[in-house]
C-alpha cells in the first residue's frame, strides 16, 4: 500500500508542492514510512501569503462575535473527533494515544474555545491624564501572521498560535514541523467543515531552512510567532531583523526541579516522574535537572529510581503505556550522545541508558529507556544543554543560595519546580529564580490567561490570554485634548 500524501492547505484547498516534491515522514514507533509530505519552498509560501492577504480585509471586518462563533465551532468539531486526532498524533510523534487524548487534543480544543471567549471580553485601556486629556488604545490586526511550530506538541502548540491570531482578525500561514504534520492536515478538514473562509488559515509543509525560512523572510508577513529550538530562534531574529518583524519566540529550556528535605516526598516523586518523562521528556517545560537537598538524596533516589524502573515503555496504542519512542532516528542519536558523554565523565547511570526490550514490530523504532544520571559536574554538557529526551540528571545541594546558583547557572530561563512545605522558603526561592514560570509543589498546571514565555535564551515576548491578543494586534495610542 502506498503511503498517504499530505498536501499543503492553501486558499481552502489541498494542493501539492509547486516543485512536485515529497518528503518521507516516518512512524517513530516502527521506523516505517507513515506519509509523504508536500515539500514546501518559496513559491508555495508565496502562494499561501497571497491567499492570506486576499482573505484578510473581509476577515478583519467581521465582528469579534462572528469570529468567536467560528472558533467555537472548530473546537466542537475537533472535540467530536478527539480519538482520530489523538491516534494521528501518536503515529506521527510517538506519544501514547492516551496521553495525546488527555493532554494534546484536549488542549487544542481549549485553545480554540478559550480565544473564542477571550476575544469577546478583551478591553483596551484608557487613561485620563488631566481634566482635558484622555488617552485610549485602539487595536487592529496586523495582516498575515507567520506561525512556525515544533514536533513535540504538534497541534497543541500550533493551535495556541492559530486561535488567538485569527480571533484578532489576522489571517495566517502556518509551517508545522516536518516531523509531525498529520494533525495539521486533519485540522484543515475541520476548518473547511466549520465554514472558515478560504485563505484565513493556510498551511505549508516542509523543511525549516526551505519553507520556514521563506516565511520568515517574506516581506508581506509582519509577524512571526515561533516555537522551537534556541539556535533556530536566534537565526529567526537575524533573518527578520532587517524588516523589523514583530517576533514571539518560545524556545528551549533546561528546567530545574528543586526538592527540599521538608517536601511531601511521595507527591514530589510522583510529579517528578511526570516532569522528567512525560511525552518521552520531549516537553520544553520538563524538569531535566533535579536538585535534591543533601539530607534527602538517599530517600529520594530509592523511591524515584524504583518508580522509573516501573514505567511502562512500549506500544503507544496501549492504554497503559507511559512512554513511546523518541521522534526520529537523528534525535535518538543526539540524546544517546549525551548519555555517552555522561558515562565518559564518570556519571552514574542509575537506570536506563539502553533500548527497552520490545516485540519485533518495534525493532525499527527510535526507543530509549528512561534514564537517571547523577554525579556530574555542573559544567557538564548534560547539565548545561537541553537534551529534550527521557534523560534527567540528579545533583545535591546544601542550602538555598547554593541551589539558586545551580538553577540559574545555565543560559535558559523557561520554568522551574520547587518542592517544600515552607511557604517562606518557596517564595524566596521563586523570587530568586531566573525562570519565567515557577511551579510550587506542582508542575505543568496551565491557566491559559497567565503570561507564558521564557527569560534569557528561552525566548522573547509573552503569549497567553490578553498577552496573545496584544501580540496579535497593533496598538495605536490616541491622545485627545478637549
Ligand atoms: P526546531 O527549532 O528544529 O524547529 C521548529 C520549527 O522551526 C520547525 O517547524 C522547523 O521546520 C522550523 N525551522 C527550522 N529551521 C528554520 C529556519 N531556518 N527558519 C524558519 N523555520 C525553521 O525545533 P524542534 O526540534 O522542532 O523542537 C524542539 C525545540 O522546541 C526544543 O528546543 C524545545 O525546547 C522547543 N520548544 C519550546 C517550547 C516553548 O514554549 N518554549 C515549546 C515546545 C518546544
Amino acid at each position: 500500500m502506498s503511503a498517504p500524501r499530505v498536501s499543503h492547505f492553501i486558499g481552502g484547498r489541498k494542493v501539492p508542492a509547486a516543485s512536485g516534491e515529497w518528503l518521507e515522514n516516518r512512524n517513530p514507533a516502527t521506523g516505517q514510512i507513515l506519509s509523504l509530505l508536500a515539500r514546501g519552498a518559496k513559491s508555495d509560501i508565496h502562494s499561501a501569503v497571497e491567499n492570506a492577504k486576499a482573505a484578510f480585509p473581509a476577515w478583519a471586518a467581521r465582528s469579534p462575535e462572528e469570529r468567536s462563533k467560528l472558533l467555537s465551532k472548530i473546537a466542537d468539531l475537533i472535540e467530536a473527533r478527539e480519538l482520530s486526532f489523538a491516534e494521528a498524533e501518536s503515529r506521527d510523534q510517538g506519544k501514547p494515544v492516551a496521553l495525546a487524548r488527555r493532554m494534546d487534543i484536549r488542549r487544542v480544543v481549549q485553545n480554540f474555545r478559550f480565544f473564542a471567549g477571550a476575544i469577546l471580553h478583551h478591553e483596551n485601556e484608557s487613561t485620563q491624564t488631566d481634566q482635558h486629556t484622555l488617552n485610549f488604545v485602539m487595536r487592529r490586526p496586523h495582516g498575515v501572521c507567520g506561525l512556525i511550530s515544533p514536533w513535540n506538541l504538534p497541534l497543541y502548540l500550533l493551535s495556541w498560535k492559530i486561535a488567538p491570531a485569527i480571533a484578532c482578525g489576522n489571517t495566517v500561514v502556518c509551517k508545522p514541523s516536518e516531523f509531525t504534520s498529520m494533525t495539521a492536515d486533519l485540522l484543515a478538514d475541520v476548518l473547511n467543515e466549520a465554514g472558515l473562509p478560504a485563505g484565513v488559515v493556510n498551511i505549508v509543509y516542509g523543511l525549516g531552512p526551505e519553507a520556514g525560512e521563506a516565511l520568515v523572510r517574506h516581506p508581506d508577513v509582519p509577524v512571526i510567532s515561533f516555537t522551537g529550538g534556541t539556535a533556530t530562534g536566534r537565526h529567526i531574529i537575524e533573518a527578520s531583523a532587517e524588516q523589523f518583524k514583530k517576533l514571539s519566540l518560545e524556545l528551549g529550556g533546561k528546567n530545574p526541579n528543586i526538592l527540599f528535605n521538608d517536601c511531601d516526598l511521595d507527591k514530589a516523586v510522583a510529579t517528578t516522574l511526570r516532569s522528567s518523562f512525560l511525552n518521552q521528556g520531549e516537553i520544553c517545560l520538563c524538569g531535566s535537572r533535579i536538585y535534591v537537598e543533601e539530607s534527602l538524596f538517599e530517600r529520594f533516589m530509592e523511591k524515584f529510581v524504583a518508580e522509573v524502573k516501573r514505567l511502562k515503555v512500549g506500544d503507544p496504542a496501549d492504554e497503559g503505556t507511559f512512554m513511546g519512542p523518541l521522534v526520529s532516528q537523528a534525535h535518538l542519536e543526539k540524546v544517546n550522545s549525551f548519555i555517552a558523554q555522561a558515562r565518559a565523565e564518570g556519571g552514574k547511570i542509575w537506570t536506563g541508558g539502553d533500548t527497552p526490550a520490545l516485540t519485533s514490530e518495534f525493532a525499527g523504532g527510535y526507543w530509549l529507556s528512561p534514564t537517571v544520571i547523577s554525579g556530574l559536574p555542573e559544567s557538564s554538557r548534560c547539565i548545561q544543554e537541553e537534551i529534550f529526551g527521557p534523560v534527567v540528571t540528579v545533583s545535591t545541594f546544601k542550602n538555598v543560595d547554593e541551589v539558586l546558583g545551580y538553577a540559574n547557572g545555565v543560559k535558559y530561563g523557561l520554568s522551574a519546580s520547587v518542592w517544600t512545605q515552607d511557604v517562606t522558603k518557596a517564595l524566596r526561592v521563586s523570587s530568586g529564580l531566573h525562570a519565567a514560570t515557577v511551579w510550587v509543589n506542582s508542575w505543568l498546571e496551565r491557566d491559559l490567561r497567565v503570561p507564558f514565555g521564557g527569560q534569557k535564551a528561552s525566548g522573547l515576548g509573552r503569549e497567553g490570554g490578553r498577552h496573545s491578543i496584544e501580540f496579535y494586534t497593533e496598538a495605536t495610542n490616541v491622545c485627545v485634548r478637549y
